[in-house]
């Protein structure tokens, strides 16, 4: 046997049984290229106007109804092909098209959320000190906190009178109105903090945002500048100092989407935790067309602070939701949990080369490199995860592999390197098959978060992939465990 003749059986055999890593720019022609940019402008029209949960809400609901989804009314009978959105407190937004088979055969979930990290007032933020008017803030999910301070901020949110009447604020975003900021100290004397470790050079309780400095008039009356805040404020909105008490007010970037890169192939935004998911999610289900099954969008909030209370997955709406979709069809919610499947879709975190040491290369995953499929979160042990099964995870690797739709898989950095979690396992506490799919982010959480254009359309790809594919059956694979409990 020649030398010759070896090597060529050996590169035959690793064809045969090595994996291949999936490339964005060699599976992807000008065409799909130009589908990605094109999809993408539809992103980034959403992320301008969908900063905080109760806008992402209301752009949803708009984009809903534009496509034919009408508001469902309980109790009413729904047909195939229904288009339906439902909301809760404003916070939350499932959009659902009644299959052919209704719930009987399980619903296909696609979940998002909508909360991004932030900086949110606390209930009594407005003081003044040395002549400048300055709110004191809490910050909401895992941020770094040294990257919050010296960038323009809005406030967006929603204030309650105390007659009762709501007032939604949003100051920063126009680039003719002024934004806010939060102080560092310079470098000349900062001798003290530069010594700190990062997490204790700027402490929680300093990310104070800068809100004025001009006192109201001449009169000696204290805390002038405070006042001058006040009186806009009232002017504004009708608000009075004590009506910060019922409201929610969240500092967030005030940069606009942006494309990043000369060649245009990159987004960097605020908030694509995880409105990259959604809003792919929201287009694959205002698309699909009388599936099998029912299909379901959903976006959630609070998944940045553990999924708790009444707008985060821990909450029982989506289930009412659904248990109602099946008591109008005469079945019964358990039954239907059982043989529902379920894409968690998350984004993870793209490898960054310059902090290569954080990932484990053949476990992370790439920009352009497609979806990411994240088998497991959790953290050292791979606690407090959903681990979906070699099942499931079969079955979704051969419906991108049908579809050709390019994706990768990996861990969210190495082996006790850290951690984080998804709304998978509390959907799949539920009896359901669920999965995390989604888009990786360079500097995750961070104020400015980078994406690939062609992973985004990869993930609204892949979501109307699951909403068909699934449509048709369960698949033999998922159906043969006890997945039904016994009469
Ligand atoms: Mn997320
Ligand atoms: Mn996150």
């Amino acid at each position: 046997m020649s030398e010759k003749k070896e090597k060529s059986q050996a590169s035959e055999l690793k064809e045969k049984l090595a994996a291949k890593k999936p490339s964005g720019k060699l599976t992807l022609d000008k065409e799909d290229l130009s589908k990605a940019d094109k999809f993408c402008e539809g992103y980034k029209q959403f992320m301008k106007t969908s900063k905080v949960e109760r806008e992402a809400v209301r752009t949803t609901e708009k984009i809903a109804k534009e496509n034919g989804f009408v508001e469902y009314e309980q109790g009413k009978k729904y047909n195939a092909g229904d288009k339906i959105y439902v909301i809760n407190r404003g916070k939350n937004i499932g959009l659902a098209v009644i299959g052919k088979n209704g719930t009987k055969n399980g619903v296909r979930l696609v979940i998002a959320h909508i909360d991004s990290p932030r900086l949110d007032l606390k209930p009594n933020p407005l003081y003044e000190t040395n002549d400048l008017a300055l709110l004191k803030t809490h910050y909401y999910g895992g941020i770094k906190k040294y990257q919050w301070t010296t960038i323009p901020l809005a406030l967006h949110g929603r204030v309650v009178r105390i007659d009762g009447e709501c007032v939604d604020v949003c100051i920063g975003e126009d680039e003719n109105d002024p934004c806010f900021v939060v102080s560092d100290l310079l470098p000349h004397l900062d001798k003290e903090q530069a010594t700190k470790p990062m997490a204790k050079a700027i402490e929680g309780e300093n990310l104070n945002v800068l809100i004025g400095s001009r006192p109201f008039n001449q009169d000696e009356e204290s805390e002038q500048v405070k006042l001058n805040i006040l009186n806009i404020l009232f002017e504004k909105y009708g608000i009075i100092e004590s009506d910060f008490l019922s409201a929610e007010l969240d500092l967030v970037p005030a940069f606009p989407p942006r494309d990043v890169g000369l060649d245009r192939s990159l987004i960097g935004a605020y908030g694509h935790d995880d409105k990259v998911c959604a809003y792919p999610g929201i287009m694959a289900a205002v698309e699909a067309e009388t599936p099998q099954n029912t299909i379901i969008t959903f976006l959630c909030d609070k998944e940045e602070i553990g999924s708790e209370g009444n707008t985060g997955m821990q909450s029982s709406f989506l289930n009412s939701f659904i248990e109602d979709l099946a008591e109008a069809d005469g079945e019964k919610f358990r039954h239907v949990m059982a043989k529902s499947t379920c894409l968690s879709a998350d984004v993870n975190a793209a490898y960054d080369p310059t902090y290569a040491s954080a990932f484990e290369s053949n476990n992370a995953s790439y920009l352009n490199g497609g979806v990411i499929i994240t088998k497991y979160t959790g953290a050292g042990g791979k606690y407090d995860t959903s681990d979906a099964s070699a099942e499931y995870m079969g079955f979704i690797r051969r419906m991108l592999e049908n579809k050709k739709i390019l994706w990768q898989t990996g861990e969210l950095g190495k082996v006790d390197g850290g951690g984080g979690g998804t709304i998978a396992k509390y959907v799949a506490n539920h009896n359901v098959d669920v999965v995390d799919l989604g888009v990786p982010v360079l500097s995750m959480h961070a104020p400015y978060e980078i994406v690939s254009k062609v992973d985004v359309y990869m993930a609204y790809l892949a979501f109307k992939a699951f909403f068909e594919e699934m449509a048709t059956a369960i698949p033999p694979a998922l159906d043969g465990g006890l997945r039904l409990p016994k009469a």
